[in-house]
């Protein structure tokens, strides 16, 4: 789950790290209201779930109270990478002097968190990474030990940080840590860190992500996903239990098992085909789910064929067909669709189906290649 700018940003202030004087706005003349209690030189920062919002347009400076409602109304009125701002974050306006890139991530391949940090801050890390690899630090936080202040003051020196920030960079990255930890966070991101004129280091940015499969035991934090600025699909998939995630190919894929999915979709690449969406209904499943992840599936507009592979064991191939039958009857879907029933209850199932104009498969091969050749219009 990804956390907004001012959601994060709140979250690195109860850890003791410094941001800006600011508050959340919906309309503009909340945020005029908001500059004018700030002193009027503000900056006006759409909260989108995207990063590169700067370049985008949508992070502007005020000069007073009017220009921050006239640019809080702009805005308000974008779209970026195609999703709407709803919210815009008033700041206190930050002398810049210095802008440092510094975060912790997980290193998968190291089984380790890590400490990212760059001297060359304020542009996307990704463009640092690819134009001056030499320019971005990284350190090791081995997990049952934590950050150690030795590690705080290496970072500090290999970004060239001067000696008289060193003790306030120390807290921030042992805040950061904690707020990394204790929040089963995946990324814990301030970029910017600034040094501003008048020798202060502050997060002038923020960006959180939540590790999903901890968020039970995180209330409060689940609390704030906001589903209004995620797509539409994988609120619906999480409501119903399921696993999905949209990808950018066109055959549609459901599946039962999280293996037997991902197999399914390199089988249906190995026929020349590219899947839509990873979607793992799970075991057991239900008409009622299995209806719920048909309709998903359908509402990608790119879908031109749709792959069921349904392995029944624990999931009976009955109820998955009765699933099937109840979605096609409400969506009336206009792709082809391609479905192989094998295991529990396979024959009542393909017997239910036998009206349904489906194509029928035996083995996954079989399966795949027809939904390929059926998304390129192929189909009989
Ligand atoms: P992002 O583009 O989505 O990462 O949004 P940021 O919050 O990082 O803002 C982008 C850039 O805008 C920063 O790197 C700064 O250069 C600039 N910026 C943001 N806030 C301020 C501010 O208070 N004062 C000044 N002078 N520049 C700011
Ligand atoms: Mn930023």
């Amino acid at each position: 789950m990804k956390l907004h700018e001012y959601q994060s940003k709140q979250i690195f202030a109860k850890y003791g790290i410094p941001i800006p004087k600011g508050r959340v706005a919906a309309t503009a003349s909340e945020a005029k209201a908001i500059a004018e209690e700030l002193g009027g030189r503000v900056v006006i920062k759409s909260q989108v779930l995207v990063g590169g919002r700067g370049k985008a347009g949508g992070v502007k400076l005020a000069k007073d109270a009017d220009e921050a409602e006239q640019l809080a109304t702009q805005i308000l009125a974008m779209e970026i990478k195609g999703l709407p701002v709803r919210k815009v974050l008033v700041d206190e306006a930050a002398a810049i002097e210095t802008e440092i890139y510094f975060s912790i991530t997980n290193d998968r391949a190291a089984r380790k968190p890590v400490m990212i940090a760059s001297a060359a801050g304020g542009v996307e890390i990704e463009e640092v990474a690819a134009k001056t690899p030499e320019k971005i630090v990284k350190v090791h936080v081995d997990p049952l030990l934590g950050l150690r202040d030795y590690q705080a003051r290496d970072i500090a020196a290999s970004i060239d940080l001067p000696r008289d920030y060193w003790k306030d960079f120390n807290k921030i990255a042992a805040g950061l840590w904690k707020v990394y930890t204790e929040t089963d966070a995946t990324l814990a991101e301030i970029n910017p860190l600034v040094i501003t004129k008048d020798k202060r280091l502050i997060a002038l940015d923020g960006k959180m992500m939540i590790d999903d499969n901890a968020l039970f035991r995180h209330a409060d934090l689940a609390e704030m996903r906001d589903v209004d600025e995620e797509a539409a699909a994988e609120t619906e998939a999480r409501k119903y239990g399921l696993s999905y995630i949209k990808l950018d190919g066109n055959i549609g894929c459901m599946v039962n098992g999280a293996g037997l999915a991902m197999t399914s979709m390199d089988i249906v690449k190995l026929f020349g085909g590219e899947p839509a969406n990873f979607l793992d209904i799970g075991g057991g499943a239900g008409s009622d789910k299995v209806a719920a992840a048909m309709k998903i599936i359908l509402s990608d507009p790119n879908v031109k064929a749709v792959l069921f592979n349904i392995f029944g064991g624990i999931t009976r191939c009955d109820e998955v067909a009765r699933g099937i039958l109840v979605a096609m009857d409400e969506v009336k879907p206009k792709v082809p669709m391609v479905v192989r029933l094998v295991g529990t209850n396979a024959e009542e199932g393909r017997k239910l189906l036998a009206d349904a104009k489906m194509i029928t498969a035996e083995t996954l091969a079989d399966a795949a290649k027809k939904a390929v050749a059926a998304a390129k219009g192929k189909a009989k």
